[in-house]
């Protein structure tokens, strides 16, 4: 144990990234580094990279090169880069050639053995590369939540959907579900240790189960879940529409605990789209979808994502795309350019618009969602919503944030032990991202 080393990590892409940097903070801990937020302080640097659109990737080649000067000046700091984008053959072999600075380079299967990689890292003049597609499930690795009260779960790892235009399955592998009994314990005992909201991870949750001999499917474990005594909510994403059950509905709508809220990314309007994109259902199989489950939970909200300038988008597929964002009238939507990726199906599809043309859709989409966000936030006015307080503003220290059950971000002056509490708060100023409003009475 050297309690002097530092680390410093930084993270980029989803919650499953997110989590993934819990855990190798975590290990980093267990073997004697203590954390810090800065780089210049550190002994080792981790850039935990994401692979989905190409930005976050040229994000990490400018770090690399401003960490390279760190190096400079501290010669035995450590520099390593793991995650989706280095789980690439190419790009880890890119890496190593390009930054020579670079110690290990490591791939998102590599997590258990990253205490040893890092010794013979330490040990080593050349680049340590591991990027071996180990089959595991992670169950035994510890996880060092960032938040006291909320925690994140993987339910299943990997993804077997193949989407035409998606790098995930390539980066994380074959899907594998974690044993049901374990991840009951685990909620148990997060619950027990005083956590109040848990957020269940997976590429698509709804294909959980498939793959164990109990047969046990994400309905059952919600339903099982929400027996959980101590917790005050649960959440799940990301649902893949082609998997999402009548079942699995009726569970939410029952489930106390479980939040109303689903991330159900779309991803286009169109059916030929759809088609290409190998989504598996049809836009009139999404709307029924989106009916059903308004039917059934009432205040749910319903989030997506949307890609543009998928290639062979034509102006009638956009706006079937926009009329499909008007009927539905999601929450909010996440919305992106179409991102060519190596090894996907669509990576030599012929492009047929240019990058303004492909701005311009991203931006008649924006608008059209920005306003139908701000209109149904805005019968949030004068309402009153249960927040599970997350902790001061980024810039105002005397402002608390928080979220309702819906996932909507709320505003309101506070104390700073507020933090991991529910409290109502009358919405007073429902804007299009965010609801400012005040406490009303004491908390939950
Ligand atoms: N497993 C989740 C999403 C994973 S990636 C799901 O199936 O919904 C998150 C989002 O990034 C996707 O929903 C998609 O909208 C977007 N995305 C993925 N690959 C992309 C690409 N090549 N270009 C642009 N956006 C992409
Ligand atoms: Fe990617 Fe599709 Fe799998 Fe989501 S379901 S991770 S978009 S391949």
């Amino acid at each position: 144990m050297n309690p002097e080393k530092y680390y410093f990590i930084t993270t980029f892409g989803c919650q499953m990234n997110e989590h993934d940097s819990e855990v190798i903070s975590a290990i980093l801990e267990s073997t004697g580094y203590c954390k810090t937020l800065t780089p210049e302080d550190a002994d080792l640097i981790i850039i935990n990279t994401c692979a989905v659109r190409k930005k976050p990737e040229d994000k990490v080649s400018s770090l690399l090169g401003k960490y390279s000067d760190l190096k400079a000046v501290k010669k035995d700091l450590l520099i390593a880069v793991g995650g989706c984008m280095t789980q690439q053959e190419e790009i880890a072999q890119y890496i190593k050639e390009r930054f020579h600075h670079v110690d290990l380079i490591f791939g998102t299967h590599a997590l258990p053995h990253l205490p040893r990689l890092l010794a013979e890292a330490g040990r080593k003049k050349e680049t340590v590369v591991d990027i071996e597609e180990y089959y595991s499930k992670r169950d035994n690795l510890p996880v060092l939540q960032s938040k006291p009260f909320q925690a994140w779960l993987p339910v299943i790892y990997g993804c077997n959907n193949y989407c035409s235009y998606c790098v995930v399955p390539f980066v994380r592998g074959r899907e594998r579900s974690r044993k049901f009994e374990e991840i009951i314990t685990e909620a148990q005992s997060l619950a027990e240790k005083g956590y109040v909201e848990i957020t269940l991870l997976g590429q698509n949750v709804n294909s959980y189960g498939h793959d164990l001999e109990t047969k046990h499917t994400f309905a059952d474990l919600l339903a099982e879940l929400n027996k959980t005594k101590g917790l005050e909510r649960i959440r799940f994403l990301t649902s893949h529409p082609k998997d999402l059950s009548s079942k699995l509905i009726e569970t939410v709508s029952r489930g106390d605990k479980i939040c109303e809220h689903f991330h159900l990314p779309v991803q286009s309007g169109s059916n030929s789209i759809l088609d290409k994109m190998n989504r598996r259902y049809s836009r009139e199989q999404y709307l029924n979808l989106v009916r059903d489950i308004k039917n059934k939970i009432p205040g749910v909200s319903i989030t997506s994502d949307i890609i543009v300038g998928f290639p062979g988008e034509t102006e009638d597929n956009f706006l079937e795309t926009i009329d499909l964002l008007q009927q539905v009238r999601f929450d909010n939507a996440f919305t992106f350019i179409y991102s060519p990726r190596r090894k996907t199906a669509a990576e030599n599809l012929k492009d047929n618009l240019s990058r303004s043309q492909k701005e311009s859709r991203l931006q008649r989409l924006n608008k059209i969602q920005h306003d139908i966000s701000k209109e149904i936030n805005s019968h949030l006015n004068n309402k009153i919503v249960e927040v599970l307080v997350e902790g001061p503003s980024k810039t105002n220290p005397k402002v608390q944030t928080g979220r309702t059950r819906t996932n909507k971000p709320v505003h309101f002056t506070g104390s700073v032990d507020l933090a991991g509490k529910l409290l109502k708060i009358k919405i007073t100023d429902a804007r299009t991202w965010d609801l400012f409003g005040n406490p009303e009475g004491d908390t939950i």
